[in-house]
Parts: structure tokens; sequence; C-alpha cells
């Protein structure tokens, strides 16, 4: 064994963060199964089952066309959230594009 014995603890935890990072999140339980989506193709706003597959597929038509959707409470509306590299490339990627305010992922849920 050429692994010191210490080290155990912390080769297993990264083990374990490795698998999390595959599996679904513990913290599944307390959060929503359903996220917010936009359908980019559309603008409907629309409850899809959380996704880690981004565009995410929309259950009415079966496209892959929905992006998780960003409120902005002054517009009281959804914005489909940018693809990650763009949100890397552009600082104000997240935020409302009239208003320029922060967009939140929480809102008001269509259809509730
Ligand atoms: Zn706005």
């Amino acid at each position: 064994m050429s692994i010191p014995r210490r080290m155990i603890p912390l080769l297993l935890a990264a083990a374990g963060a490795a698998a999390g990072c595959q599996s679904k999140p513990a913290a599944e339980t307390t959060s929503p199964a359903h996220s917010v989506y936009v359908d980019t193709r559309t603008g409907q706003v629309v409850r899809a089952e959380h996704s880690v597959t981004l565009p995410a597929v929309n259950p009415g038509t079966g496209q892959r066309t929905l992006m998780p959707g960003l409120y902005c409470a002054e517009c009281r509306k959804w914005y489909p959230a940018p693809p990650l590299e763009v949100r890397q490339r552009t600082p104000n990627a997240g935020q409302c594009p009239r208003h320029g305010t922060a967009l939140t992922a929480d809102g008001p849920l269509p259809g509730e």
C-alpha cells in the first residue's frame, strides 16, 4: 500500500464528489424537480423536468429548444438564459436587456 493512511478519507471524498457530478444531486429532495424554461423558438414559458443537458427537451414538442428561464421582476417576464459560453464572454448576459437589472431564477411559475 503506497497511499498514506491519512490520505484515504480525502480520496474517498474526492471519489464521492466525482460520483455526485454524474448522479442527481443530494439536494434533489428539497429542490423542485421541475424548473422554468423558455422555449428559444417560440418564447413560450414552460415548466419541465430539470435537465442537466441544455437545451432541454420541450415536453410539448419533443424538441431540444428549452433554456432555463431567468425572470425580470420589472418586465414580469421570463427570458431564456444564454448558453454558458455566452455568459462567460458577456459580463451582462444575466441582466434584463431592457432594465439592466439582474435576472433571477425565481419568479411566478407559469400555469400556477
Ligand atoms: Zn426587465
